[in-house]
């Protein structure tokens, strides 16, 4: 019988934490929906003691998503043990993941402790987390630059002290498959109690060896992969989750190996995930890349049409990978739009249903017709939508002029905690006139960090998304969004939503 290969997903943790990455708790709730539909065996929510949001998320994902084990990260610390425990104690099946490192790297210049003392920490860490809950799983820290013998005796320990799931991460990926699959070898062979728990790995891919480590370690006995939708996470990212399970998928006959995963669902996880956290996909990317099952060069093309297995090892459907992109009009109702947005894993409240349609309408009614990514960016244009009490700052109205050898120029009234407020600007372009005008009546210290343009759909008449990012003189970070189908009032509405953020976290007046 072949061996079943747990997915442990960490796309809401490890993943959350990739530069240009972050996610409110809605749409953390949105993403785990969609990863309990697509099978994953555990969910890491979160590092519940990182932030309050951090908390938050975890403990809302625990109380809602049936399924999935669900799992909070932890330090070998008694605080963070408490605290991971508060928020996933909520969930059917919680998990408490907790972590020490190892590497005499890591031992001397950040922990300075003995390798002894690092020991007793990992053993009373994994006995404070039994005391909360019978899952509990253990990370040697950088376990790939880890002395073999000394990895093993942390196994052993922790093993003894109750921990069910050993995880071996290479944390900077830096070790080569055959090294790595080595690694679990070796510790099958020295440590015959890890016979009786869980071995898992987590690689990343500094040099590209994520998901080759995780393979090479799954042929050596490993039972758990942690891995990434999109392959997302600090730095280069972890492992790519389809990547793994598509490996395994397709080549069943070298692995002998079975995932619980519904492939149907990875091109839709893929897309929701990259849509939210705003990290594209390249087009050439493995199994969810937009070019990955298009056929352009002539001779593949003529081989393709005559028996797909010339050139293809996967169907595209196996993945869920839709081509097509349907059309909505503007008789399209409420259930058009709801049943598109259900099957692209976006489930939102009734009234933030009404709110698409609405918008999906009135769009329609000025273009001639509205496609499938317009409606998604329109959604999650409602879901990062702000209270009315969040929203300090209003737009009530903007003029900006342009032209062939003349300065652009613009002025904004804005209602500012209820205060009416009229700035003005010049600038480069049209946005950077406007977004000096905003500058002259709000906060000066927070600067503009990023400013990105996407249209959604081709044509002049497409809509437009600007996600923008803003920082404080604390260096924290703002994100806005706003998607209009004039571009100027979209870079302008992305600004104030940043605004708004950065006002609410402070509690401004002004
Ligand atoms: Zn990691």
């Amino acid at each position: 019988m072949s061996k079943n290969i747990l997915i442990f997903d960490t796309t809401l943790r490890d993943g959350e934490q990739s530069p240009g990455a972050s996610l409110t708790v809605k749409e953390k709730i949105i993403i785990a929906e969609q990863l309990s539909k697509l099978g994953v065996d555990v969910i890491e929510a979160g590092f519940p003691i990182a932030s309050p949001g951090d908390f938050e998320a975890v403990k809302k994902i625990a109380q809602t998503i049936e399924g999935p084990v669900i799992c909070g990260l932890a330090r070998a610390i008694d605080k963070d043990i408490d605290c991971c425990w508060e928020a996933v104690k909520y969930a059917k099946k919680p998990r408490i993941h907790t972590f020490i490192a190892t590497s005499s790297i890591h031992r001397d210049e950040k922990l300075r402790k003995s390798k002894e003392e690092v020991i007793a920490d990992a053993v009373q860490a994994v006995k404070r987390a039994k005391s909360y809950c019978d899952d509990v799983e253990f990370s040697p820290e950088d376990a790939g630059r880890t002395s073999l013998e000394y990895m093993c005796d942390v196994v052993s320990a922790v093993i003894a002290a109750g921990a069910t799931t050993i995880n071996i991460p290479d944390t900077v990926g830096y070790t080569e498959p055959e090294e790595f699959g080595n690694r679990i070898k070796t510790l099958f062979d020295k440590v015959p109690e890890a016979k009786n728990v869980v071995i898992s790995v987590h690689c990343h891919n500094d040099l590209g060896n994520a998901v080759a480590n995780s393979l090479a370690a799954v042929r050596q006995g490993a039972t758990q992969v942690e891995c990434c939708v999109n392959g997302i996470g600090e730095r280069a990212g972890n492992a790519s989750l389809e990547e793994v399970v598509m490996n395994l998928k397709t080549r069943k006959d070298f692995f002998d190996a079975d995932t619980n995963i519904n492939t149907k669902e990875l091109f839709k996880t893929s897309k929701l995930v990259s849509n939210l956290t705003g990290l594209s996909i390249s087009r050439n990317k493995a199994i969810v890349g937009l070019n990955a099952f298009a056929h352009e060069a002539g001779i593949h093309q003529h081989g393709v049409l005559q028996s797909k297995a010339t050139y293809e090892i996967m169907n595209a459907e196996d993945v869920g990978w839709s081509g097509e992109n349907i059309v909505i009009g503007k008789h399209s109702g409420k259930h058009a739009v709801m049943a598109l947005l259900e099957e692209e894993g976006y489930s939102l409240t009734s009234e933030q249903n009404t709110q698409v349609t609405e918008k999906v309408k009135d769009l329609a009614d000025k273009n001639k017709s509205v496609e499938r990514d317009d409606v998604l960016a329109i959604a999650m244009d409602i879901l990062g939508q702000l209270s009315e009490t969040e929203q300090r700052i209003k737009l009530e109205g903007f003029t900006v002029t342009t032209g062939n050898g003349m300065t652009p120029t613009a002025s904004v009234k804005l209602l500012i905690n209820d205060q009416e407020k009229i700035g003005t600007g010049v600038g480069d372009g049209p946005i950077d006139a406007l977004s000096k005008a905003v500058w002259s009546i709000v906060d000066p210290s927070v600067k503009l960090l990023e400013y990105n343009l996407k249209a959604i759909t081709g044509g002049t008449d497409a809509l437009a998304d600007v996600s923008i990012k803003l920082k404080d003189i604390n260096g924290k970070v703002f994100s806005g969004r706003a998607v209009h189908e004039d571009v100027i009032r979209a870079g302008l509405l992305a600004i104030i939503s940043g605004l708004n953020r950065y006002m609410n976290a402070y509690n401004k007046g002004n």
